[in-house]
């Protein structure tokens, strides 16, 4: 006899009162035909609404159901809710995934069949097919991905997602990289693994707002860039070079100019126009060498990626009982 398998689901969130509930159930009625274990590992990544305390609820009010609730003392960003949420997940397969129903559970069971039946596959990866947002953010997006994929050794699939399905292993993989700057996209990449991409369409948020600002995707875009490439650092030499080649074949021009022609260069507007925009991009270069020592900095620090405050585990039995419907 096989036992059973289980599927262990990741769901960071973060002020997301209205939908856990609905998350759960809607869970619950997607996987009534699958005959495996289902560990629902909830991540409440410091909300501001009463959040964990519908958690609290839900383990009270499914006890049948594997669940398990690890509260952060703060906010520290989904990138260490997905973390944390790996290092507890204790199934064959690991899915990640949002807890506001924009990424239906369905195809948690599209994905877990799809990885039943190809062995060869580690990894299911959900693109979205037509993005919800507007033309000017999809347009950055592309500008992104191109740079990315331009400056980086690692692939960058455009679109690609969190929402994915991994095997025990890949997961493993996945919890080795212990960097404090975590950037998913490229980290999912970097282990490596076949991994098969499906697109998949995503739905309206349920309740409650995105907790994505243009600024905080810019800088979650520098966080790609300095995580995944030293391209930006080879600039300044570059740069440095060209301008150096340049100043110099000029200023002998200038020389023979003064020599043999007894021209004088009047130029007050030229030289204040060439300092300035020499000292422009040295800030700039400066600004590029900052992030690469932050990073440094704070991954030498060696701080936690998080901090639990509370860790609450539901009873469910670990073979759930397969009749076991509200
Ligand atoms: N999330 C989180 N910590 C944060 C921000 C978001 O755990 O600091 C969770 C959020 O609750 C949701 C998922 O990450 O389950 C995706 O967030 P959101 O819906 O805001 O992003 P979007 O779908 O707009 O990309
Ligand atoms: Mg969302």
């Amino acid at each position: 006899m096989t036992s059973r398998m289980k599927i262990s689901l990741v769901i960071p969130c973060y002020n997301e009162e209205k939908n856990v509930r609905i998350m759960l159930e809607t869970c619950r009625q997607r996987f009534e035909n699958l005959d495996t274990d289902i560990e629902y590992l909830f991540i409440n990544d410091g909300s501001k609404d009463r959040t964990f305390e519908e958690l609290k609820k839900l383990i009270a009010d499914y006890a049948s159901e594997q669940i398990k609730v690890i509260n952060f003392s703060r906010n520290f960003g989904k990138e260490a809710a997905m973390y944390a949420g790996l290092q507890q997940a204790s199934g064959d397969y690991t899915a990640i995934i949002d807890a506001d129903l924009q990424q239906d559970p369905k195809y948690i069971v599209e994905m877990f069949t799809f990885l039943e039946n190809n062995p060869d596959y580690d990894t299911v990866a959900c693109y979205q097919s037509k993005r919800r947002e507007s033309a000017l953010i999809i347009f950055f997006k592309k500008i992104f991905y191109w740079v990315m994929n331009a400056i980086s050794e690692t692939e960058f699939v455009e679109n690609a997602s969190d929402f994915r399905m991994m095997r025990k292993e890949v997961v493993a993989a996945i919890l080795t990289l212990k960097e404090y700057h975590r950037f998913s996209k490229g980290l999912f990449t970097w282990v490596g693994f076949n991994t098969y991409y499906r697109p998949y369409e995503v739905k309206e948020r349920q309740e409650g707002a995105t907790s994505w600002s243009f600024g905080k995707l810019v800088s979650y875009a520098i966080q790609g860039f300095v995580g995944f490439s030293t391209a930006p650092l080879k600039i300044a030499s570059l740069l440095g070079s060209f301008i150096s080649i340049a100043s110099f074949l000029y200023l002998i021009y200038l020389v023979f100019d003064r020599i043999f022609f007894g021209n004088d260069v009047p130029g007050f507007t030229t030289l204040a126009s060439l300092i300035l925009f020499s000292s422009g991009i040295q800030m700039v270069l400066i600004g590029i060498l900052g992030e690469y020592i932050g990073h440094t900095f704070l991954q030498v620090k060696q701080r936690p990626i998080y901090v639990v405050k509370d860790l609450l585990e539901s009873n469910g039995s670990s073979t759930r009982a397969h009749n076991d419907k509200p």
